[in-house]
């Protein structure tokens, strides 16, 4: 596989830092100001309904552009196609069986507890002397879950979510103060916005904005998806609309992710903030039947992670990743306080280290499946390879994505030596994380109110979809 690896930024680093405690001369009085970080996650984004990912429709054109300036990564995978879990990884760079938050609710929609050895990167920068800041827009991330440690400022709606508007507006409101009072101090800002995440309500102006075209037709014929699905109310979903829809989203998204972007612009800002943008997973909209996420269909696991930053060559980037290793390469790139200590407990990888390799992207289902009878579902991608272990009937299902990109024919009896390869090394890799797993001692009790549990309900997140 043909990999464009991008030229990394000159760490600028002087002499007397390197050996500074030999000649005792303070790092301090010769480091160059530690860059801003703008962490955009955008909920429910299918990575195949970005222009910048090959999708036909004219979504994202502030995300194109912003990925000509950028690394982006082509395969990147989320360990869990659920919102609390899959941040919770991103933040921390662990799986979520080490995190131990395996649900937004029920079954493992515990807190994220800190350990010693367990930390947020947030913490992270914060401790570093960073400003730290995040703005949610749904009910999943609220700072009962613990997803807040770390961030000097923590913001979220009310109610279940607010629109994107409303989550940029905060955040630009608090940046232009930070700027106005202390622009010499870096930032981390995260921002998350939820509109792609059904219900599909885009604003009225964006409402019309995508009509049924044979190219849909075409999308929706290579990937198997019928014109009804069942959604998780019950109701039959048609899934024509749906697209269209979940489409006019992802543009209205876009256009406010533009905000941020002409923020960045403005007094050179730009010059000295990396972005990293990413999806916390996909969505079904009726390919496997699915109508929403929590499963490991490539479609759901399958994320979007683009980074720009100060020096970058912008670059596409090949090779399987997973989301948990987008911190710890934000952290190869800028000199950060701190970093070692986090990248001490991660499990994911600096993707522009001389010593990368492709490594295999582990996935497993939402444990709140298992309140409605469903087993969780843990899958391995290596190669061309994805294998599927179902933990209740202790099968597997193997796929050849090379020659079957839409998961459709298990060709394990084909392939049964490589079948065998890989439930071995899923579980123990398995294994592992439970092991790291008991010594960050993660996951502490559920404590949700009954509001937000009915918030969460209305959200569908009690649904088996
Ligand atoms: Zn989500």
């Amino acid at each position: 596989m043909i990999q464009h690896l991008p030229a990394r930024r000159s760490r600028l680093l002087p002499a007397c830092l390197l050996i500074g405690t030999l000649l005792g001369c303070s790092p301090k009085e010769t480091e160059a100001p530690p860059a801003n970080i703008l962490w955009i996650t955008l909920d429910t984004l299918r990575a195949d309904h970005l222009g910048c990912y090959g999708y036909f429709r004219n979504t994202t054109p502030r995300i194109d552009a912003f990925a000509k300036e950028s690394v982006l990564f082509e395969d990147c995978v989320v360990p869990m196609a659920t919102t609390l879990p899959s941040h919770l990884s991103m933040l921390t760079s662990t799986w979520p069986i080490e995190h131990g938050v395996l649900a937004n609710v029920t079954q493992g929609g515990k807190r994220f507890v800190r350990s010693t050895g367990l930390v947020s990167f947030a913490e992270v920068v914060s401790e570093a002397g960073y400003a730290t800041a995040g703005f949610i827009s749904a009910k999943p991330l609220q700072s009962w879950t613990g997803i807040d440690a770390g961030f000097q400022t923590y913001d979220g709606p009310e109610q279940k979510e607010r629109i994107a508007q409303e989550t940029v507006d905060k955040a630009l409101a608090w940046l232009d103060q930070h700027q106005g009072q202390s622009s010499d101090q870096p930032f981390f800002l995260w921002v998350h916005l939820f509109d792609p995440h059904a219900p599909f309500q885009p604003p009225a102006e964006f409402k019309n904005a995508f009509q049924p075209q044979p190219e849909l037709d075409t999308f929706l014929a290579d990937r198997g998806i019928p014109d009804l699905v069942q959604g998780p109310n019950g109701l039959d979903v048609e899934t024509r609309p749906s697209h269209d829809l979940y489409d006019a989203e992802i543009l209205y998204t876009d256009s406010q992710v533009g905000r941020l972007f002409d923020r960045l612009d403005q007094g050179g800002l730009k010059e000295h903030t990396a972005v990293l943008l990413m999806s916390d997973h996909g969505e079904g909209l009726g390919q496997h039947g699915v109508a929403r996420h929590g499963l490991i269909w490539n479609e759901l696991v399958n994320s979007v992670f683009i980074l720009r930053a100060p020096g970058l060559a912008p670059a596409r980037f090949q090779a399987p990743v997973s989301s948990i290793d987008a911190f710890p390469t934000l952290l190869g790139l800028l000199d950060i306080p701190g970093a070692r200590s986090f990248l001490a407990q991660s499990s994911g990888h600096d993707l522009f280290a001389p010593e990368f390799k492709e490594r295999p992207q582990w996935s497993q289902s939402s444990a709140r499946l298992i309140s409605y009878g469903l087993p969780v579902l843990y899958s391995l991608r290596r190669g061309p390879w994805k294998f599927v272990w179902n933990t209740e009937e202790s099968t597997g299902v193997l796929y050849n994505l090379t020659e079957d990109p839409f998961e459709s024919t298990d060709v394990s009896e084909q392939n049964l030596l490589m079948k065998v390869e890989l439930q071995a090394e899923l579980l123990a890799s398995k294994q592992i994380q439970e092991q790291r797993g008991q010594v960050f001692g993660s996951g502490g009790e559920d404590a949700m109110d009954p509001k937000t549990l009915q918030d969460l309900r209305d959200l569908g997140y009690t649904g088996n979809d």
